[in-house]
């Protein structure tokens, strides 16, 4: 190809400005043995929820020609049921992933001249939202355990003035769970939305409570959840989020028509309905969490404490080289949060004695442990 049939280069087209140089998101996508980097859970579904779903998606594709259901009405009445607090259809939104659901919240209450506050360090992917969305990102610090000070995060919302405050809960990649009563002092102040990211809640130390349960309570609240995760439904896409029905209706002014796929829709329905076998890991799961938390601790790293189903430890001189030799040796972890430190997620029993092999030779090698 050349002249002017040449296909451009990126830097030869009108990129908005704030775009250029910005990579796309890129978690490695590897062809690794052990992929223990992107938090899912790593048991696939049943044969039988397979069949299930092969048989739901070819009945959905009896009428392929057509547009699907908008609203997806009886998907979001199965997630209410699934959620329970007695909620329903018009107070659950559902979009591909909680990330689409999280730019819905972006689109209808951000903006120019407005702008989102979270706590630091949090999920890497709401400041590409925020940008994406023309708002001003804003960040109060954690404390140096990741819990949120309620008085400090009071006084960051009464200075920033947020349109919208972002809560992860469990917190990625942190793993720290957000007590009720730090959420319910931001939303007695918070000026604009408040939204808790429980992408992780399934995994948390039984008896820690849901923001669910603030819902009646706050009206400009609203919980995501997502059933990449725990739900072991990361390749279906679907994300979603409770909150009063007038706040639903600002969502749906904004999504794409037909955001969601009759396919998805048919599959996650029968995720939902198998709903106790979609979950039957998560115990195991969680510890596997608690075992490599201890494992970790035991070598005399920091680990933080987790509700979440990764652990993020630390802290290492060359995080870099520590994550290349892990990789060197088959084992795929996540080089994110703060300088320093690497995040790990809880897999199979074969998986963690993979790690825990890969990493012990790593660490023998002594060159890269930082001195508390
Ligand atoms: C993984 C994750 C999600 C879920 O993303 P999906 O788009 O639903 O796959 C949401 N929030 C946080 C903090 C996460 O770590």
């Amino acid at each position: 190809m050349s002249g002017s049939t040449a296909s451009p280069a990126l830097e030869e087209l009108p990129l908005r400005p704030e775009l250029v140089g910005q990579m796309p998101y890129g978690a490695p996508q590897l062809d690794v043995a052990v992929c223990l980097n992107v938090n899912e859970n790593p048991y696939p579904p049943s044969e039988q929820v397979i069949n299930e779903i092969a048989a739901a998606v070819a009945e959905a594709g009896r009428s392929m020609n057509r547009y699907p259901e908008r609203d997806a009405l009886a998907l979001r009445g199965d997630l209410a049921r699934y959620l329970g607090y007695g909620l329903t259809a018009e107070q659950i939104w559902a979009a591909n992933g909680s990330n689409e659901v999280m730019l819905h919240v972006l689109l209808a209450f951000a903006g120019p001249g407005r702008r989102v506050l979270s706590f630091a360090p949090t999920y890497s992917m709401y400041p590409e939202y925020a940008r994406d969305t023309h708002s001003e990102w804003c960040t109060a610090p954690r404390r140096d355990d990741f819990t949120i000070d309620p008085e400090g995060a009071v006084t960051a919302v009464l200075e920033v003035r947020p349109s919208v405050v972002l809560i992860t809960s469990p917190n990625n990649p942190t793993g720290t769970a957000v007590g009720l009563p730090t959420i319910q002092a931001i939303c007695d102040v918070a000026p604009g939305v408040v939204v808790v990211d429980e992408a992780y809640y399934e995994f948390a130390r039984k008896g820690t409570p849901s923001a669910l349960q603030l819902l009646p309570d706050y009206p400009r609240l609203a919980v995501s959840r997502t059933m990449s995760k725990a739900f072991a439904f990361a390749a279906g896409r679907l994300g979603y989020l409770a909150a009063a029905p007038a706040f639903i209706e600002a969502l749906r002014i904004v999504r794409l028509p037909y955001h969601l796929s009759a396919l998805t829709q048919a599959a996650a329905r029968v995720a939902l309905a198998h709903a106790p076998e979609m979950l039957a890991t998560v115990d195991q799961l969680r510890q596997a969490r608690d075992d490599l938390a201890t494992w970790l601790a035991a070598r005399g790293l920091q680990v933080a404490e987790s509700d979440a189903n990764f652990v993020l430890f630390g802290r290492f001189t060359d995080r870099h080289a520590v994550w290349q030799a892990l990789l060197d040796r088959g084992v795929l972890i996540r080089e994110t949060g703060p300088d320093g430190w690497l995040r790990v997620s809880a897999g199979t029993p074969a998986e963690m004695q993979t790690f825990k092999d890969a990493f012990a030779a790593v660490l023998g090698n002594e060159i890269h442990k930082e001195t508390p």
